[in-house]
């Protein structure tokens, strides 16, 4: 990466740093955090910061919030962060927290300066919910100003946004000093060799069933990837182009021309396209349906495909086989329903056993990041993202605004 991060900053000791991280955790209805990933992704970064006794501003969006309401407030997250910090004994057995999170009354406003005017070094002030304002998301100048004069210095940290153009994601990086955390440093490094420089043969798995959302990745790893394997609902557009029957499965019909088209470019190009063979078909929509395996080009009527198929998952792992790099984005059946939730787990697995055998390994994040931690398999693999539209971008090869706004090395 040739942008500057928080280990060029030289003494920082007493300085107001500005972080922005992605603290967006999933919570239920009641306002409880049901995984605090990101919350940990965030702290190498905000302890190297304490450490050397810097004053953070940490500031972060958290759901889509349509006023101030209460349910998307970051208290609860100021409450975990103060958990999850380093603590030390005091006598033994009596821990203490080495820095102290204070709550911010709100992200601008006289409270919030005087908080801030209050910081000691070591201390961490949370600003509150940064979309509680949607000058947020506008890049509004004059919020972007108000947020600016709360610090000296400005780092983004926040891969999950980076591809957003906000006033604390990019906006803000224009009026300070402005340089990448620890976590955006890894991300980009990681997906940024991936696809700029990757050990190969590359293979990229490409799941999921939103086809339109997956087509400008699909157009930019035609040009660099040697094996693309397309599982999960975006499948059957692909087979009904080729002429198949794919019964009632998911099927994008604006799509047909575009798969033929990508079938054809693979072709010419000399990329391995791997598409699905067969089909765990099920007569409902439901964990509980009625299921057969089936050839994916012969589903029977009012049937539909809900997994990919042994024969599938046999190809899958064989294309794997000595691959250097395995990027993989979407998962391959229905993962909410256990019961069609076997594809993405033996793929899921063979990826793994490509770890252990030196290929970097990476799970884009979103969806196929969740199923990895649903089957406790997020220890098999080189790096799982944090950012699923973040990585989407990348892998589109697109310059994130929130990195492009940072200073260069
Ligand atoms: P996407 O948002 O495009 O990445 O798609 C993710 C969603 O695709 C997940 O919620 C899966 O349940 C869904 N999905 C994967 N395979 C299928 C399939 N064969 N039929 C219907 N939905 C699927």
């Amino acid at each position: 990466m040739n942008k500057k991060t928080i280990k060029d900053l030289g003494d920082i000791k007493g300085k107001r740093i500005f972080v922005r991280a992605d603290l967006n955790v999933p919570q239920n209805e009641k306002g409880k955090i049901m995984d605090d990933n990101r919350i940990r992704e965030s702290l190498a970064t905000l302890t190297y910061l304490l450490k050397k006794g810097a004053r953070v501003i940490l500031c972060s969006h958290l759901g889509r919030p349509k006023g101030k309401e209460e349910i998307w407030s970051l208290k609860p997250v100021a409450k975990r962060l103060q958990a999850l910090l380093p603590h030390a004994p005091i006598t033994p057995g009596v821990m203490v927290p080495l820095y102290k999170v204070i709550m911010a009354k709100d992200c601008i406003g006289p409270e919030v300066e005087a908080q801030v005017a209050k910081l000691k070094n070591g201390q961490i002030l949370l600003l509150e919910n940064i979309r509680f304002y949607k000058e947020e998301t506008d890049n509004d100048p004059e919020f972007t100003k108000k947020l600016a004069n709360l610090a000296d210095i400005y780092v983004n940290d926040a891969f999950g946004t980076a591809h957003r153009a906000h006033a604390s994601t990019e906006g803000i990086a224009h009026y300070l000093p402005a340089v990448a955390g620890l976590l955006m440093e890894k991300e980009i490094d990681i997906l940024g060799k991936a696809i700029q420089n990757p050990k190969r043969p590359l293979v990229v798995i490409i799941g999921g069933k939103k086809i339109a959302d997956k087509m400008p990745v699909i157009d930019n790893l035609l040009n660099l990837a040697n094996t693309i394997i397309i599982g999960g609902g975006m499948t059957y557009t692909f087979i009904k182009a080729q002429g198949g029957n794919v019964g009632k499965s998911i099927v994008d019909d604006s799509k047909i021309d575009y798969c033929k088209g990508v079938i054809k470019a693979a072709k010419e190009k000399g990329v391995n396209l791997l598409l699905t063979v067969d089909t765990v078909a099920a007569d409902k929509f439901a964990n509980d349906a009625n299921k057969k395996i089936v050839d994916i080009f012969n589903v029977p009527d009012g049937w539909e495909g809900l997994d990919i198929g042994p024969k599938t998952i046999e190809r899958i792992k064989a294309a794997l086989v000595g691959s250097g790099t395995i990027i993989w984005n979407g998962t391959l059946g229905v993962n909410e329903f256990e019961n069609f939730i076997v594809g993405t787990r033996e793929v899921a697995k063979a990826i793994g056993a490509a770890t252990a055998k030196g290929a970097i390994t990476i799970v884009g994040g979103g969806d196929s990041a969740a199923a990895v931690a649903h089957l406790k398999l997020t220890k098999k693999f080189t790096h799982i993202s944090t950012g699923g539209g973040a990585s989407l971008e990348m892998l589109e090869g697109k310059i994130l605004p929130g990195v492009a706004a940072l200073n260069n090395k």
